[in-house]
């Protein structure tokens, strides 16, 4: 008898193993202890799925349900995810090590985006043509796309899926999910929520594995319209060659190095909270991480002791403990990674100001813990300003000026996000508006909401999600033309 937790996949409506009778584990990261298990599915297993979302989008009750119908049962599924907030919650920490206060909090928003996109589900107009020819009347209308894939990475499983999977059926489509190999277990427990809904079956299913096999399969299936994806930048643009290899669609949410700057004028105490959160919040395991902090040479000391101090009292700990701050990193894979970038920093001659190793307390031994790290006299040439860590390690660089900030910011492969702390109206606007990112925080940093569009300049990604355009990313446009002449004219000529 196993002592793990299993969950199962959905598939056509019904729960589904797989084809290879094979299991995956999932390791809770603050214990280093297996927890749960999920399928291990192979091409067969995609195979199914895709058929079962193809059959649903081309055949029965979800193509026939009306666009009002579709926001109803959204809605009712943002009403089922805010009842078991607490439970998926519990889910997700056990799964990625993030922080249950966190996770508490997606958990009470997610609901926010059923409402939203549930609510523009019977808003997609098409247009009538003020046509040229005047025997025709020609108008347009908004139709799905078909079968859509959702790729999704471990750091915010169920918000991340909730981005794509909110406007996807909003807007008519049905969706295979494929989640990350590390963390599947609150994405196959909010299919039952699915299904308590009252979506038809096949119109959401979930297939489980590693991302190489089973991901690639789906991106490359013919029966799949479109891929929305987050993850890193090297698997992005794997995706995306195939994804063009077959003319689909693709929305790519990738990577970041994002600057998180401080003017010698800001609140210096609300920046230095600007700069934690940016970068110690979910161990810096977010794409929006405020990795580099960009800070004015006259406060350059004062603000890095601050931050250094501040960092230096956030507590380590079980994240499922409410009173946690900084829990584990997700994998172990991760870990080693996090720690090989501290070993090139000291090597590139940054200095160390903080942490740089696994914390010594024997309580989070088993964990695979990261100090919080921060390295001052960062160079925006060094490895560690350059590349993205996905980690607790901070590199502070500093600035003269204005536009030695902006060059420094915007010296960089990615473009997804940006902070600006400054008192000065102008400044704020300047700096907004030279940014090269797709996200400019002033003043404040790490805030997301569904009305909010989100996505990345640069290598930081292709297309929008949240906010009201993020549903034409799901939609078509299909141009028809009603001939009112009386006969047809010359066949030999463009009418
Ligand atoms: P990966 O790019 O490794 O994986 C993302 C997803 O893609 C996983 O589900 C993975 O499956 C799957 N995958 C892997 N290989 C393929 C393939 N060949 N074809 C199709 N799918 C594949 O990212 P991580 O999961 O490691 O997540 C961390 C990364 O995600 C970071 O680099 C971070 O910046 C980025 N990210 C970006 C965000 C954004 O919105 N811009 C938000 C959050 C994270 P498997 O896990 O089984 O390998």
């Amino acid at each position: 008898m196993t002592h793990l937790t299993r969950f199962l996949n959905q598939i056509g409506g019904r729960p589904y193993e797989s084809t290879t009778g094979r299991w995956l584990r999932s390791t809770n990261p603050f214990t280093g202890q297996d927890w749960a298990e999920v399928p291990l599915c192979g091409k067969d297993d995609v195979e199914t799925a895709v058929e079962a979302a193809h059959l649903a989008f081309t055949r029965g009750p979800w193509p026939s349900l009306n666009p009002s119908g579709r926001g109803k049962l959204l809605r009712r599924l943002g009403d089922l995810v805010a009842r078991d907030a607490e439970k998926l919650a519990t889910i997700e920490v056990k799964d990625n090590g993030k922080l249950i206060a966190e996770m508490l909090g997606q958990l009470r928003y997610i609901p926010e985006w059923f409402y939203y996109f549930g609510g523009l589900a019977d808003k997609i107009e098409g247009g009538v043509l003020p046509s040229d020819k005047t025997d025709v009347f020609a108008f347009t209308k908004q139709e799905p796309l078909g079968v859509v894939v959702a790729i999704t990475p471990w750091n915010s499983p169920l918000l991340l899926l909730t981005w794509k999977l909110a406007p996807a059926l909003a807007a008519g489509n049905t969706v295979v999910i494929k989640p990350s190999e590390f963390t599947s277990c609150s994405t196959l427990a909010l299919m039952d929520l699915i299904k308590e809904a009252g979506f038809p079956n096949g119109v959401v299913n979930t297939v489980t594995g590693l991302g190489s096999e089973i991901g690639a399969a789906l991106v490359e299936h013919p029966k799949v319209a479109k891929v929305a994806f987050t993850g890193g930048d090297t698997t992005g643009a794997a995706v995306y060659s195939e994804a063009a290899r077959h003319i689909k669609h693709v929305t790519l949410e990738l990577g970041g190095k994002s600057p998180n700057i401080i003017f010698a004028d800001a609140k210096i105490d609300d920046a230095v909270k600007g700069a934690i959160s940016g970068i110690f919040a979910a161990s810096g395991q977010t794409c929006i991480a405020g990795s580099r902090l960009l800070v004015q040479r006259s406060v350059y000391d004062e603000v890095s002791a601050r931050v250094v101090d501040f960092a230096r009292s956030a507590r380590l700990g079980n994240p499922l403990d409410g009173a946690t701050q900084v829990g584990p990193i997700t994998t172990q894979q991760q870990q080693e990674k996090v720690l090989h970038y501290i070993d090139i920093g000291r090597g590139e001659g940054a200095r160390c100001l903080l942490g740089g190793g696994r914390p010594s307390a024997p309580e989070l031994a088993q964990g695979w813990f990261v100090e919080p790290t921060i390295f001052g006299d960062v160079s925006n040439n060094m490895r560690i300003a350059r590349e993205e860590i996905f980690g607790p390690v901070l590199s502070i660089i500093p600035f003269e000026d204005e536009v030695e900030a902006i060059a420094i910011a915007n010296d960089s492969i990615y473009g997804l996000a940006c902070g600006v702390w400054t008192s000065n109206i102008r400044r704020s606007f300047a700096m907004a508006n030279a940014i090269r990112a797709g996200t400019v925080w002033v003043n404040t940093y790490r805030a997301v909401s569904f009305m909010a569009p989100f996505g990345g300049y640069k290598k930081s990604g292709i297309g929008r999600e949240n906010g009201q355009a993020a549903i034409n990313e799901y939609l078509q446009t299909k141009c028809i033309w009603i001939n009112l002449g009386e006969s047809v004219p010359n066949p030999f000529v463009l009418r």
